[in-house]
Parts: C-alpha cells; structure tokens; sequence
C-alpha cells in the first residue's frame, strides 16, 4: 500500500487560508441552517480542519488548530450563539477535529486515510462513535444552557449535522488535499477519462430529474448510476458524484424544490434529511470503490510475481512442480523434459511420490506434509529418484506452501535441482575425511564413528572388544633415524597389521603412534589372541628404504564391549591398561579391569 506523501503548508499563509475558510464555512452552515436558534443543522467546517489535519504533518497541527478556533469563535460570536459561547464552542469544535485525527493516525500506520476499507472504518468511528458523542454532549450542554432548545434536540442536531458533514465532506476534501483528483486527471487513459465524464454526466442528470423535474420522490433512482461510477471509475469517481449529489439536490432542497419539501417537518429537519441521504449514498458506494480499488492493486501485484514466477519456472534449470495437497502434480515446468527425463504433459495428475526411489518416499512424503502445516516456510529434503537418467542419482527438493484467499494452503510449489555432483563431491570429501593421510587408517573422527555403532550393536548383545596399541620408544626412532624414516615406519607399522585383521575388523590412528582397533564379534580371550597374532607380525624388522630396516613393538590395552559402557568409558579403560602395559616392561598386552 502507498505511503501517502503529507503536505507542507507554508508558514503563515496557509493557516491564514485555513482559518478565512473555516470562518466562512462555519458562518455560512451558521448563517444558513440555524432553524431554531440553536446549534446549526449543517456543519462542514470541521471536517475541513480534519482533512487538513490528516494530510499534514504533526508538528503543523498547532496553526491550523489555532486559526480554526480564532474562525470557530469570531463565526458562532458574530453569526452563531454570540460572544459568551464563542470560547467554549470553538474548543468543543476543535476537540472533536482533533479526536478524529488523532485515532486515525493511532489506528493507520500507513496515514492512508482514504483508498482502502480499514482506514475508511476508522475515520468513520473515531467520527460516529467517538467525536462527536464527546462534543455533541459538552456542545449540548452549552446550547442548553445559552439558548432556548434544551440538551437532548441540541444533542440531536449537533450530532447529525457534524456526522452527516464529516461523512460527505472529509473523505473527499482529504483526497483533494492529496492531489488525488490530479493525479487521477494525470494518470488515467483518455478512455477512462470520457467514461468517467460520461457516467457523471448520466448521474448528474439523474439527479437533476429527482430532485427538479420528477413527479415522484424518486431517490433511489442515482444509486444506480453513482454504484456503476464506484465499480467503473473508483473512489475518486464515487467523490465527485457525491459532489454532483450535495450540489444538486442540497441547491434543490435548500431552494425548496424536489422530493424532499414533501418530508413532513421543519427546514431543519429537511436538511438533515437530506444530510443523512447524502451520507447514505456516499457509505453505499465509498467501501466498493475502495474495496475494488484494494483488490485491482492485488491483482495487479498477483499478475506480476505471476509473471517472475513463470519466468523462474520455464527458465531455471530447476524444475518447478505445482503439486496438490494430496500430493499429485499439477503443473510442471519445461525442464522436467531434460532434468528427470518426462515430458511435463506425461507427469500431470501423476503422484510425485513415483519420481521418487522407495527408499526415500517416506521422508520426501514428510516434507511435502511438514510445507503444508507451516506455509510460511521452505522445506528442503534429498532424495533419489527413481529413474536415474544421465547420471542423476540425488536431487534436493525445496518446497513451499501455497496459500488460498482465505490463507489456508492449497498445494505445494516445489523445486528440483540435480544434486549428483554435488554428492559425489561431498562422498570424495568424507571418504579423504575418513582416511589419515599418512597411513591409510581409519581418521580418529571415523575409527570413533564405528566405535559408537559397534557399541550400539554390543548393547543387543554383540561381543566385539577394543585394542587400544602404542608403539613404543617411537621418540628414540625419529631420534635415530630422522622424522621421515618415522613417518615411512607409521605407514608400514599399519600395512603390516592390516593381513593379521578379518575383513570387518578396523584400525584407527587415534593421534601420533598410537591406534585402536576395533576386533568385531571377538571375545577377549580371541581378541588377546590376535593381539598376541600382531605382535608376532611384527618379529620380522620394518624395512625403511633400501639398507635400513627397524624394528618396533607395541603395547597394547584390551577392552571388551560390555553393551553397558559408552564410548569414553571404553576408551578410558583401554588407554588405562595401556598405561600398565608400558609400566610392565612394554612390549605387552594388558586386559581393562
Ligand atoms: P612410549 O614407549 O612411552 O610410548 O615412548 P614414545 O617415545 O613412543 O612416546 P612419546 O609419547 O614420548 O613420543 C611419541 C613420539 O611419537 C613423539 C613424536 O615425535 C612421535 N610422533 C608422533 N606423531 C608422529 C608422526 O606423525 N610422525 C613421526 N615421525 N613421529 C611422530
Ligand atoms: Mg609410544
Ligand atoms: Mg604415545
């Protein structure tokens, strides 16, 4: 919605403009429809102070208020009540032009006071309900007190006459003062321009046949002209023709022609008759307008992510499925031919769950659930497909509600992107991360991966156990032969071990020349056995380079996998008998108490 650009009245003339057309507004509403020598039945000047109000800026307030209640008062002291109410009458006037500004910039952030139906509701019950039940009271009790109609006819006039007049008058005076009409003039075709002359044309002439040539009351019969402007020209068409109205049939009235000298009462009552006529029409066509107005922006905004949409979903490589909340596609993008390798005519009425390996259906079917339960948010899930065409073998999906006029999700929109490579990248990466480059043992992250899995299994009754080994006197190696000859004896230190383990069984380097190895479904009698095994394996001298061969031991701690111990626990346990072993001479194998 528009920020409505306030204005800025300059310094001093425009309060001094404001306050000669209050002044002869109010004069003239005084002059002309004080019936009974009380309050006036017409009042139009305070909704000129409102509209001037709502269309500028705060800090500008204070000096159109201030000559408004100079004009308020000189009017009601010269033309009105006389001098002693022209105080409290100016300050009940200005009270209620103030109430009414007030709540409308409390309640409408976005100071758009007219062109769409919440502020239109606002304005209206700030000045119904609000304003002028306030002043009508405080004006009641000083027309009661200064002249001869008591409080509740007072209370009575005043309230008609300033509920009629801001209803008819400030909508239309705030458009005015925001440069609506011109840029209405400025910005509509010339074809919206002659059906908009053409339809005031016809309403002005209805009006002018009801209230100066009819035979019967026929006050009905611009309704239908001033609803087909609201629908064809909008508020500001639905402004005019109440203009045309107030003119018109208020010229009529006033004159003592038209329908309305056949209402049974005083002038007084006539024109409040015809006050609350005007209003009538003016409530009647307004929200329509507005509200069209409302849904024309919406459509508009709709037209044009409908647009970047189509755009996205024909021209990205991705696919773009439209898919039910039943899960059945709808709609599918142009690159589903090249992507998944189906024309989109064969997926339409398909269930998106067929594209889908079976392994993965489940999770793919939760995440079209989960995007439905929480439309304001994308859902991302990998899956396989299930025809894997050149190569693709994962792809992402990233789904996101969509949501009907009454904000309850009414499918799915979801994108499909080829993740193969990515995934192959992402394999080759965690298998480098699995590796310790120097030996080809198993990294500590991974050796520690399938120690949690193996301790899993031990808790369902598994017997695996846990050799934590440490070569010893490695320091004195590197010493002697230099770091490189240390490294090239880590790596065969490994290789050599490896033919003494079954296949299922793993070694990790946990850290510098210690490793663990995990022996599966071996009990420790087997497992001190095999460790027994490795030290035999390692009789024979590692050779180093051509000429140089070393020989090395290792101490060991052994662990079984009770099913009840976690991970440090076991480690902590094994690393303990590892210690004794060092302590008894090295060289040895040393079982977890
Ligand atoms: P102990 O019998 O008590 O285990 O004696 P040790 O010398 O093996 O133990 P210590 O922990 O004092 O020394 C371990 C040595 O292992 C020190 C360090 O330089 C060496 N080392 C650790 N990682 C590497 C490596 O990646 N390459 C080489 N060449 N040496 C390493
Ligand atoms: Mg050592
Ligand atoms: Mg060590």
């Amino acid at each position: 919605m528009p920020h409505t650009a306030l204005r800025q009245p300059s310094l001093w003339i425009a309060p001094v403009v404001t306050g000669c057309v209050y002044f002869v507004v109010a004069s003239l509403a005084l002059m002309l429809s004080r019936f009974e020598g009380g309050l006036a039945f017409i009042w139009c000047a305070n909704a000129f102070l409102m509209a001037q109000l709502l269309t500028s800026r705060v800090a500008h307030w204070p000096r159109a208020v201030i000559a408004c209640g100079v004009a308020s008062a000189a009017a009601t002291a010269w033309v009105g009540m006389g001098p002693a109410a022209a105080v409290p009458m100016a300050a009940i006037n200005i009270a209620e032009s103030l109430i009414v500004a007030v709540m409308c910039r409390w309640f409408v952030i976005d100071r758009l006071v007219i062109g769409a139906i919440r502020p239109l509701i606002v304005f209206v019950v700030s000045l119904c309900g609000v304003a002028n039940i306030v002043a009508g009271l405080a004006a009641a009790l000083v027309a009661s007190a200064l002249t001869s109609v008591s409080f509740w006819p007072s209370f009575v006039q005043w309230y008609t006459g300033h509920v009629l007049g801001g209803l008819t008058c400030a909508p239309i005076l705030i458009m005015a003062f925001q440069g609506e009409f011109r840029r209405w003039m400025d910005e509509a075709s010339s074809r919206a321009k002659l059906e908009a002359v053409l339809l005031l044309g016809l309403f002005a002439l209805t009006t002018v046949h009801v209230f100066f040539w009819a035979r019967y009351p026929l006050l009905f019969a611009p309704l239908l002209p001033l609803m087909l402007i609201a629908f064809r020209v909008g508020h500001m068409g639905s402004a005019a023709a109440v203009i045309l109205l107030a003119a018109i049939g208020g010229g009529a009235t006033m004159a003592g022609i038209g329908p309305l000298t056949w209402v049974v009462g005083s002038p007084g009552e006539r024109i409040q008759f015809f006050q609350f006529y005007l209003a009538l029409s003016f409530l009647l066509c307004m929200p329509v307008a507005v509200e069209l107005a409302a849904r024309k922006r919406l459509f508009q905004m709709l037209q044009q992510s409908e647009a970047r949409y189509r755009a996205m979903a024909e021209y990205s490589g991705d696919v773009v499925l439209n898919i039910s909340i039943d899960g059945v596609i709808q709609y599918a993008s142009l690159s589903a031919a090249e992507q998944i390798g189906c024309a989109p005519e064969l997926l339409l009425g398909q269930a998106a769950a067929n594209l889908v390996d079976p392994q993965d259906r489940a999770v793919v079917i939760a995440t079209h659930r989960r995007a439905l339960e929480q439309p304001g948010t994308a859902q991302k899930v990998e899956f396989r497909p299930l025809v894997t065409t050149d190569g693709l073998e994962w792809c992402e999906m990233v789904s996101r509600a969509m949501i009907d006029e009454r904000g309850l999700p009414s499918g799915v929109v979801s994108m499909i992107r080829d993740m193969s490579r990515h995934k192959a990248r992402q394999r080759a990466l965690q298998q480098v991360a699995a590796r310790d480059s120097l030996t080809g043992a198993d990294s500590r992250r991974a050796f520690l991966d399938k120690l949690d899995h193996e301790i899993v299994r031990a808790a369902s009754g598994a017997r695996s156990s846990l050799l934590l080994i440490d070569i010893d006197h490695f320091k004195s190696v590197n010493d002697r032969y230099g770091h490189g000859a240390g490294d090239r004896v880590l790596s065969a230190f490994v290789e050599r071990l490896r033919p003494g383990l079954r296949a299922g069984d793993s070694i990790g380097r946990l850290g510098g020349e210690e490793f663990a190895i995990l022996l599966l479904d071996s009990d420790i009698d087997r497992s001190s056995m095999m460790c027994e095994r490795l030290r035999a394996i390692l009789d024979e001298p590692i050779a180093v380079g051509a000429s140089l061969a070393i020989s090395v031991t290792f101490s060991a701690g052994l662990v079984a996998l009770d099913g009840a111990s976690d991970r440090s626990t076991l480690l902590e346990a094994a690393d303990k008998a590892l210690y004794r072993a060092k302590h008894s001479g090295r060289n040895c194998l040393r079982l977890a108490a």
